[in-house]
């Protein structure tokens, strides 16, 4: 299978950012997947699902209501790493592009209060798993960050051919590890089940001598 654009990017070196995660072609007009990166991968806490539950709503409904943008929204939605959102776009944007739209809407979110949008059992899977407090710490962190980019800020860490190797080698020993380990379970399975078939088999045995 290939892999999708987004895991060719070294995750260790990403900072938090907007970046341009892919863009398709789809019916002659092309869509924009922006990566919005909260969060640094493994060097910051990831959000909690509380918190990325709210700005979802929120952050949905306000991009569904601009004035400029509204009709280009496909899609805002959580990245399953709980480090970021995704924001698809109809047409040919770059990062710099819709970084007024998104300070809009960041500052929006952490200025909020009031009802959280579709926040109800009838609207929502899982209304009950909301943070708003978390949600308006995270939300004004990245809005700081939106304020005053920096060029790293908006373009992807570039992956060298040698972190790509040493990625793959670690992988295959990682994997060599699993590997191993699965045979060494499976070896103390059957272990198991012989000495449970002798036990079983002694008990039989005795039984027919009684
Ligand atoms: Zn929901």
């Amino acid at each position: 299978m290939n892999k999708i654009p987004s895991f060719e990017i070294n995750h260790l070196k990403l900072k938090k950012g907007v970046y341009v995660s892919r863009k398709d072609v789809v019916g002659g007009e092309v869509i924009t997947t922006f990566d919005l990166r909260m969060k640094r991968p493994y060097k910051d806490a990831p959000m909690t699902t509380g918190s990325m539950h709210v700005l979802e709503h929120i952050i949905a409904t306000y991009l569904r209501n601009d004035k400029m943008w509204s009709h280009r929204i496909i899609y805002f939605g959580p990245m399953g790493c709980r480090t970021g959102f995704y924001l698809l776009i109809r047409g040919d944007y770059t990062s710099t592009d819709i970084i007024p739209l998104l300070e809009r809407a960041y500052d929006y979110a952490s200025d909020f209060n009031g009802d959280i949008p579709g926040c109800t059992t009838i609207e929502c899977g899982n209304c009950y798993d909301m943070d708003l407090p978390e949600a308006i710490n995270d939300a004004a962190d990245y809005y700081n960050l939106l304020i005053a980019p920096k060029k790293y800020n908006l373009e992807y860490p570039p992956i060298t051919e040698a972190e790509k190797e040493k990625s793959r080698r670690k992988y295959e020993r990682e994997k060599k590890q699993q590997l191993k380990l699965l045979k060494e379970m499976q070896q103390e399975n059957e272990q198991n089940n012989l000495e449970e078939q002798d036990k079983e088999e002694i008990v039989e045995e005795n039984d027919s001598q009684d």
